[in-house]
C-alpha cells in the first residue's frame, strides 16, 4: 500500500492557511487549516459541527456552489476538508473562504440544528465557532500559509489508510 497523500505532509511544521491536499479525479481537495495541528488545542467538536453546518450552508449557496463537492472536518479536529470541480487555486478558496467567515460572524443561529436535520443536534457551540472564525478570518487575511512541507514517510507493511 502507498501512504496516502495527506500523511505525507509534516504536520509538526503546518500552519493555519489552505492548502490543497489532493487532486484527482476531477476532483480539488482544500486543505483549510483552521489550527496549528499539535501546537495548538484543536476546534472542540462542538464548534466544529456548528462551523460545518454553517460553512456547508454558505458554500452550497455562494457563487460557486454549483462546484461544491463536500464540506466536512478533519478527523483531527484542526481544519475542514472543501472539495470542488472546476479550476480553484488556494487564491480562490482564500477570497471565498474570508466571504463565508464573514457572514459566519453576522449568523445568530446555526441552520439545521433539529433531531430531524442533523444527526446530533444538541453538540452546537455557537459562540466558540464564531470564536474560531474571527481568528481563522485574521489569518486568512493577515498571515496566510498555502505551501506544504514534505515529509517522508514509510510503513512497515500493507496498512490500508482512507481520508477524505
Ligand atoms: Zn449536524
Amino acid at each position: 500500500m502507498e501512504v496516502i497523500q495527506s500523511f505525507t505532509i509534516d504536520h509538526t511544521c503546518l500552519n493555519p492557511g489552505i492548502y490543497v491536499s489532493r487532486i484527482d479525479k476531477g476532483f480539488t481537495t482544500f486543505d483549510l487549516r483552521i489550527t496549528a495541528p499539535n501546537r495548538e488545542p484543536a476546534v472542540a467538536p462542538a464548534s466544529m459541527h456548528s462551523l460545518e453546518h454553517l460553512m456547508a450552508t454558505w458554500f452550497r449557496n455562494s457563487s460557486a456552489k454549483d462546484d461544491v463537492v463536500y464540506v466536512g472536518p478533519m478527523g483531527c479536529m484542526t481544519g475542514m476538508y472543501v472539495i470542488m470541480t472546476g479550476n480553484y487555486t488556494v487564491e480562490d478558496m482564500r477570497s471565498l473562504t474570508i466571504e463565508c467567515l464573514e457572514w459566519v460572524l453576522k449568523q445568530k443561529e446555526v441552520p439545521a440544528t433539529t433531531p430531524a436535520t442533523c444527526g446530533n443536534y444538541l453538540l452546537h457551540d455557537l459562540p466558540m465557532c464564531q470564536w474560531e472564525s474571527r481568528r481563522y478570518l485574521d489569518r486568512l487575511r493577515n498571515d496566510f500559509h498555502s505551501e506544504y512541507t514534505p515529509l517522508q514517510v514509510s510503513l512497515p507493511d500493507g496498512k490500508v489508510f482512507a481520508d477524505a
